[in-house]
């Protein structure tokens, strides 16, 4: 299967409000502009850097998602193109992403990363985590973001309701957050679901979905 089939696949299939981020990470550029030339828009990547290279090559009508886990010294590198950043998981991270938004003069749009898995190695905020943060007074001082809701990644497992399970307690708790909407909480986007899982995610009540392997096939590293 080409990546234009496979991509015609998913997006025929998936519902009008639900969001495709093509993830393009170790993706050469001839890949993503077969994906571009199906007339994809949206791509996400894990590396800052690698975003940046490619930002500065391609179409510029592509939107660029930061989806990987976030060092703050290297957000400058993404602070002047980057559509939407998922995986914010501290309010240093906000304050750093601010700071670069305000440089240039942009309101810059984030995820904050939630953990529902059980595994260790998945980063995110607890719901406490979350509340504490999106209810703190310095939140206020941050006027060059913008938080537009959740990402979450479900555990690497075949037991598919374990999946849904966790999925289910991130769009509850997703729902709870729209009695704190402010000036820079606008929590519409529910980033959750990724190749083997974004089914169940959409059924779920996911807005967005980050899919890579089944559009490109399986990548040899992360
Ligand atoms: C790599 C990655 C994806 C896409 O994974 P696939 O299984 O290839 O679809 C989605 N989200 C994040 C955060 C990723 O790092």
């Amino acid at each position: 299967m080409s990546i234009k089939n496979n991509l015609n696949i998913i997006t025929n299939t998936i519902p009008e409000n639900v969001k495709l981020i093509v993830v393009s990470k170790t993706q050469p550029v001839t890949s993503i502009l077969e994906a571009y030339e199906a007339g994809q828009r949206a791509f996400g990547e894990n590396k800052i850097q690698e975003m940046a290279e490619k930002f500065d090559i391609l179409p510029k009508d592509i939107e660029w998602d930061m989806i990987g886990h976030l060092q703050s010294n290297k957000v400058k590198y993404m602070a002047h193109f980057v559509n939407l950043i998922h995986g914010v998981d501290s309010f240093k991270t906000l304050q750093e992403i601010n700071k670069q938004a305000l440089k240039n003069n942009r309101i810059i749009n984030c995820l904050l990363e939630v953990k529902i898995a059980s595994e260790e190695t998945k980063f995110g905020l607890s719901f406490e985590e979350v509340v504490l943060l999106l209810t703190s007074e310095e939140l206020k001082n941050l006027k060059n973001i913008n938080i537009q809701g959740l990402m979450g990644m479900a555990s690497f497992t075949e037991n598919n309701e374990i999946i849904r399970n966790e999925f289910k307690s991130l769009k509850t708790f997703f729902d709870s957050l729209q009695k704190m909407k402010s000036f820079n909480v606008n929590p519409t986007i529910l980033s959750m679901g990724m190749s083997g899982d974004y089914k169940i995610a959409i059924e779920e009540g996911s807005t967005m979905i980050r899919v890579g392997s089944a559009i490109f096939g399986s990548r040899n590293y992360n």
